[in-house]
């Protein structure tokens, strides 16, 4: 009850909490663009791509959610609770979660050429981000007090699920530790692989 009420005037006095409201309104005008891609009702949109991209990310959505969707059906079930939407875009980071709209943000690139890398590197970030959203349904605000103990959780969750790989880990850690250092207040979270 103390942390619904923390959270919720977290979420109205903080810039963060305003963007997010903001990312709803804004996310929800990707209803207007074209019968978007939907896997098991997870809709899946490509931002400012050109047309070849924008069929790579597509494609790179779909294994990810098949690849995490028959290797680890507990996971697979986080992610379809808390991601209605993945926008793919030039974010400034690998990704991130906004909970009012139930989007996961995923940068297109770097997009490995391998694709069985590609899409174990995409399911990872999916399932760090869906972690984002189950803390965030469960009422923990991401503040910059407890910033590092929540992202520990989701790293440790996206470590996890990558262990079920080991001949793609080498290649999809590697690119993993090249996050971007840039943060964006207005976010709710942020994929840095710490
Ligand atoms: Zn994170």
């Amino acid at each position: 009850m103390l942390r619904e009420a923390f959270y919720w005037l977290h979420k109205a006095t903080t810039r963060a909490g305003w963007f997010q409201a903001f990312h709803l309104v804004l996310f929800s005008m990707c209803r207007l663009l074209p019968v978007p891609l939907a896997i098991e009702r997870i809709r899946i949109v490509a931002l400012r791509s050109k047309e070849s991209d924008t069929m790579k990310v597509m494609k790179d959505a779909r294994n990810a959610l098949e690849l995490i969707r028959d290797s680890d059906r507990r996971r697979f079930q986080r992610i379809r609770r808390n991601v209605g939407w993945i926008v793919f875009g030039a974010w400034k980071n690998f990704g991130f979660y906004s909970p009012f709209a139930r989007v996961c943000g995923l940068r297109s690139r770097p997009r490995p050429d391998d694709e069985q890398v590609a899409a174990v590197f995409f399911a990872c970030l999916l399932v760090h981000e869906s972690t984002h959203g189950l803390l965030e349904r469960k009422r923990f605000s991401y503040t910059s007090k407890n910033r590092i103990r929540l992202e520990r959780i989701c790293l440790a969750e996206e470590q996890r699920f990558l262990s079920r790989f080991p001949k793609e880990k080498p290649a999809v850690q590697k690119l993993l530790r090249k996050k971007s250092t840039t943060t964006d207040p207005g976010i709710a979270s942020f994929h840095s692989a710490q």
